[in-house]
C-alpha cells in the first residue's frame, strides 16, 4: 500500500494515513466478524511510526531479520544509522509542524533509495534503515554515494528553511552470514556514526573492529568504575606543591583515584570524562571534598600545623544553583575555615556561562576559599577570564613546560603569563614540573610555585603526613636532583 507524503511523492512500504484510528466511528463494534480484518489492520497500524510512516524499531528488527535470513539471492545488505545534524535548531526555529514535515521528508528520501529495504525511526531523527548493497559497491562505495545524495537532499531542503543548516550523518556496518538478531549491528552501526567528527559538512562511516575493541573496553572501565563506586573504592592521593626557591612543601592537590574489589586500580583520565557523562561526577567530587576535609579536620584536632589542599571542581556543578552553599555547609560541617581549601576551576569551564559562573566564583572567594585557575595555557586562553574572575593563584598546565627542555615560545608564554599574574595580584603554580633545566628556568621567573613529578609524585595521605613531618625540603633551586 502506498500514501501521498508531504510532499505528494509516493511512498514505500507504508500504512494508508486512512487508517488512522481517528478514521473509525466509536460505534463501530470490534467484536462482529467483520471487524476482525479491521482489527488486524490496526493492530498493523500500531507497528507504524504516525510521523514518518516507517516501522517501530520492534518490527523493523523484525522483518529486516526474516528478510536476510530468507535471502536464497546471493545479495549482500547493510545497516545504516543516520541523523540529521542541525535537526533541533531547525525544530526549534521553525516549530514542530516543520520538524515533522522534515522528518517525513527524510523517511521518504531513504525509502526511495534503489537499495532500500525496510526501515524505521528509532527516536528524534534517528533513522535506521536496512538496505541491499548494488553489485559492484563496497560498503564504503555505496555509504559514501548515500551521503553525497544525502547532503544534496538536504541542501534542496534549505529553502524551506534558510536559517538553519542541515548535515546528513550515517554509519554504516555491514550484514553478514545468518545474524540472530540485529539489535547488536544496528549499535554497531550507531557506533560508526558516533565516531565521525562533527563538523557541519554531510559524513559517513563504515564500522570498524578497533571500534568494538573500543566499546569492549569502555563498557569494561564502566563495569570497573561502578563495581569501585559500590564498593566504596574512592580515594585521594596528594601532590605536593613546592616553593621553587626553598623548595618547602606549602600545599598539595588532592587527586582522586578510583579501585575495584579486585585492586585495579582506574586513573582520572578514564573515570572523569565517564562520570562527566553519566552525571555522576559530582557526587565522585564531593566524596573526595568530604575524605579531604576529614583529613584536615584529623590534622587539626590533633594540634598539628595545616596546610592549604587544592581540590578539583568540574564543570557541571555549576549547573547546580546550590553547588556553593552545599560546599560550604559541607566544609563548616568539619569546623573548618574555608582558606584551607583551595577550588582548582579549569580554564575550559569559564568558556560558556562566564558571567554565570564568575558570580558562583565570586561567591565562593566571599565565603574564603582560595579560587585556582587550572590548566591555564591548555586551550584557547582568554585574558577576559583574568579580567572578570578574582583567582588566587594561575595554574600553568603542563602541556607549556612539555616534556624535555622548554620551547623557546613556550618560554615567552609562560614569563608573559608570571609578569601578568604578578600585576594582578595572583599567584603562578607550574604543574607539571620534570626536569632541572625546568625548574632552573622557572626559578629565575620570581616567586612561584611548582608542582610535578621532579619534586613528587601524588602520594597516600599518610606518606604526605610523614613527608611533613619530616620537615623534608623538595629540591631548592639550585640543588641536584638524585638520578632517577
Ligand atoms: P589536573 O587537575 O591538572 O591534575 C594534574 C595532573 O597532572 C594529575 O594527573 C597529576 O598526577 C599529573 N601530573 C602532576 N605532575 C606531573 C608531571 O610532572 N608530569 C606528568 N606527566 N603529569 C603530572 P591525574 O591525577 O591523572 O589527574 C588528571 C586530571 O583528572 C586532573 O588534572 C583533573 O583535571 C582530573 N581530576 C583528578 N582528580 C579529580 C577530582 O577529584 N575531581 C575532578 N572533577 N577531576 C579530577
Ligand atoms: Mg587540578
Ligand atoms: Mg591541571
Amino acid at each position: 500500500m502506498h500514501f501521498l507524503d508531504d510532499e505528494g511523492e509516493r511512498g514505500g512500504d507504508v500504512w494508508p494515513a486512512a487508517l488512522a484510528m481517528e478514521n473509525f466511528a466509536p460505534e463501530f463494534d470490534l467484536k462482529t466478524s467483520e471487524s476482525c480484518q479491521v482489527r488486524r489492520l490496526l493492530a498493523r497500524v500500531e507497528q507504524y511510526d504516525r510521523t514518518t510512516w516507517l516501522m517501530q524499531y520492534e518490527s523493523f528488527l523484525q522483518q529486516a531479520l526474516c528478510v536476510v535470513r530468507s535471502d536464497s539471492t546471493s545479495r549482500r545488505f547493510g545497516l545504516l544509522h543516520a541523523d540529521m545534524q542541525g535537526f533541533q535548531v531547525l525544530n526549534r526555529i521553525y516549530g514542530e509542524r516543520a520538524g515533522n514535515s522534515m522528518l517525513r521528508a527524510f523517511a521518504a528520501f531513504l525509502r526511495r533509495r534503489e537499495e532500500y529495504v525496510c526501515g524505521s525511526r528509532i527516536f528524534a531523527d534517528r533513522f535506521v534503515v536496512l538496505f541491499a548493497i548494488p553489485d559492484g559497491y563496497s560498503l564504503q562505495a555505496i555509504t559514501d554515494k548515500i551521503v553525497a545524495e544525502g547532503e544534496q537532499f538536504l541542501a534542496e531542503k534549505r529553502r524551506l528553511h534558510p536559517r538553519s543548516h542541515l548535515a546528513f550523518v550515517g554509519g554504516v556496518c555491514p550484514v553478514e552470514g545468518r545474524p540472530e538478531s540485529l539489535h547488536s549491528l544496528v549499535t554497531r552501526a550507531d557506533q560508526a556514526r558516533r565516531s565521525l567528527k562533527p563538523t557541519l559538512r554531510s559524513r559517513g562511516g563504515v564500522f570498524t573492529e578497533a571500534m568494538e575493541i573500543c566499546r569492549l573496553q569502555r563498557q569494561s572501565l564502566y563495569e570497573d568504575v561502578t563495581k569501585a563506586l559500590e564498593h566504596g573504592g574512592v580515594f585521594f592521593l596528594l601532590q605536593p606543591q613546592v616553593d621553587i626557591a626553598t623548595g618547602a612543601v606549602v600545599g598539595a592537590e588532592a587527586l582522586a583515584r578510583m579501585r575495584t574489589p579486585d585492586g585495579t586500580l582506574i586513573m582520572p583520565g578514564n573515570f572523569v570524562p565517564l562520570l562527566e557523562e553519566s552525571g555522576d561526577i559530582t557526587g565522585l567530587d564531593f566524596t573526595i571534598y568530604g575524605q579531604v576535609c576529614q583529613y584536615l579536620q584529623a590534622r587539626q584536632r590533633a594540634g598539628k600545623a595545616l596546610l592549604p589542599i587544592s581540590v578539583n571542581i568540574s564543570r557541571e556543578h555549576f549547573r547546580n544553583p546550590a553547588f556553593v552553599d552545599d560546599l560550604h555547609a559541607l566544609v563548616q560541617s568539619y569546623g573548618l575555615e574555608p582558606r584551607w581549601l583551595g577550588l582548582e576551576i579549569t580554564e575550559s569551564v569559564f568558556v560558556k556561562n562566564l558571567e554565570e559562573i564568575s558570580e558562583s566564583v565570586r561567591q565562593l572567594k566571599q565565603y574564603g576559599y582560595s579560587i585556582w585557575l587550572d590548566d591555564f595555557g591548555a586551550g584557547y586562553s582568554s585574558l577576559n577570564v583574568l579580567k572578570d574572575v578574582p583567582f588566587d593563584v594561575i595554574k600553568i598546565d603542563r602541556g607549556l613546560l612539555g616534556s624535555g627542555a622548554i620551547a623557546p615560545t613556550n618560554k615567552s608564554i609562560i614569563t608573559s603569563v608570571v609578569r601578568l599574574a604578578e600585576d594582578l595580584n595572583m599567584g603562578v603554580l607550574c604543574e607539571g614540573v620534570e626536569n632541572a633545566s625546568q625548574r632552573e628556568f622557572l626559578s629565575r621567573l620570581g616567586a612561584i610555585q611548582a608542582q610535578g613529578f621532579l619534586y613528587a609524585r601524588p602520594m597516600s595521605p599518610d606518606n604526605f603526613t610523614s613527608l611533613l613531618e619530616g620537615g623534608k625540603k623538595l629540591l631548592p633551586a639550585g640543588e641536584e636532583a638524585p638520578d632517577a
